[in-house]
């Protein structure tokens, strides 16, 4: 059986990834969407086959409850309405996917997986790059010592932004800056190669040379991050830079992913040379295996643990450049 998926917020992400991943899983597929603007309905009923039962808008959301072709509620809507959809979702009894970063705070992080645990459901985290084979690769190069301990980890995430009116800019719905939204795959990074959660990070707002964009959120942020068994971490990111990189030394050799964040194409090398490793669909895999641990009762290795310990650093790092101060975790 193939497990119903409802897309929740029919954005770039949805339209431009999710919904076209959707056509190559093989345990899930599209069965819904959910959206407030009436006027992406008919378009995406005759693309993706998806009958009128099946179409939801914000109001009347939660009777998802009673629909059977329903399994799973993938929300991809702005940060700050995470915690409320994936709640809803749960007491609606669905599974729950939620994107990255799974809230805009700790507090909405642990109320989402209280609503799941409550309910009976799974909840994971849109983490697309724990299924591609070159982060596979990483997590094994780093956490089983291939090359010997960790000592040093190197990230950037970076685009320039040039849309003024996007609800990223937005602190509100947002929950900050680039930090939130491309520098958490630099903690995430890190955090799996070295197979450990940062125990103190340190951190620095960058300038702000754009200020009619950069009122609310930072432009860019530097942070270094510690871990128990002595690696550091030296992350970046910006909404109005370039960089897309993930580097890992240990004791013996080193790795290097570049471009390592996009959704295709990413190489890899390590100090013995090229990876030589596919580049896979990373959202049908990341579906398919949430699929799979719903249909075998397994647990998700991104589960809502996984996302509020990320929240929790992010918080941290925020906190760390506010006061110029060592934050411990
Ligand atoms: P987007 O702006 O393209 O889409 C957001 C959608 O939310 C739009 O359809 C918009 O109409 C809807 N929406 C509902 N209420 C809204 C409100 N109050 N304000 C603004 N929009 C509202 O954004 P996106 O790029 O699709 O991102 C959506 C989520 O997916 C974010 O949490 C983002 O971090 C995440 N994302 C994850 C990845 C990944 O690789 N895992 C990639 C892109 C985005």
């Amino acid at each position: 059986k193939k497990l119903g998926i409802a897309l929740v917020g029919l954005g770039n992400y949805s339209t431009g990834q999710l919904a076209p991943a959707l056509q190559e899983t093989d345990y899930c597929y599209l069965a819904g969407i959910v959206t407030g603007t009436p006027s992406k309905v008919t378009e995406w009923k005759q693309k993706y086959n998806i009958p009128d039962k099946n179409v939801y808008n914000y109001d009347n959301f939660d009777q998802i409850a009673s629909n059977k072709d329903i399994d799973i509620v993938y929300v991809v809507l702005p940060n700050a309405l995470h915690a409320e959809y994936t709640i809803r979702a749960a007491q609606a009894k669905k599974h729950v996917i939620c994107e990255k970063p799974m809230a805009t705070s700790v507090e909405d992080c642990q109320r989402m997986i209280d609503a799941c645990n409550k309910n009976n459901v799974k909840l994971s985290i849109g983490y697309r790059l724990h299924f591609e084979p070159h982060h596979q690769r990483v997590m094994e190069l780093g956490q089983q010592q291939v090359y010997g301990p960790v000592k040093n980890i190197e990230a950037n995430f970076s685009f320039v932004t040039d849309d003024p009116d996007q609800w990223r800019l937005d602190k509100e719905l947002a929950g900050g800056g680039p930090l939130m939204d491309l520098g958490i795959y630099c903690v995430q990074g890190a955090t799996y190669t070295v197979g450990q959660t940062p125990a103190a990070v340190t951190a620095q707002f960058g300038k702000v040379t754009k200020p009619t964009f950069f009122d609310e959120v930072e432009e860019t942020i530097t942070w270094q991050m510690e871990f128990p068994g002595g690696a550091v971490a030296n992350c970046s990111t910006s909404y109005n830079g370039r960089g897309n990189r993930l580097f890992g030394r240990a004791t013996k050799g080193s790795w290097e992913l570049n471009p390592a964040f996009s959704y295709s194409g990413i190489q890899g090398k390590t100090s013995e040379g090229p990876m030589n490793l596919p580049n896979v669909n990373q959202q049908a895999r990341q579906m398919d295996a949430f699929a799979n641990c719903i249909l075998e009762n397994k647990q998700t290795s991104v589960p809502g643990e996984m996302g509020l310990r990320d929240v929790r650093v992010l918080m941290a790092i925020y906190e760390a450049a506010r006061t110029g101060k060592k934050v411990m975790i």
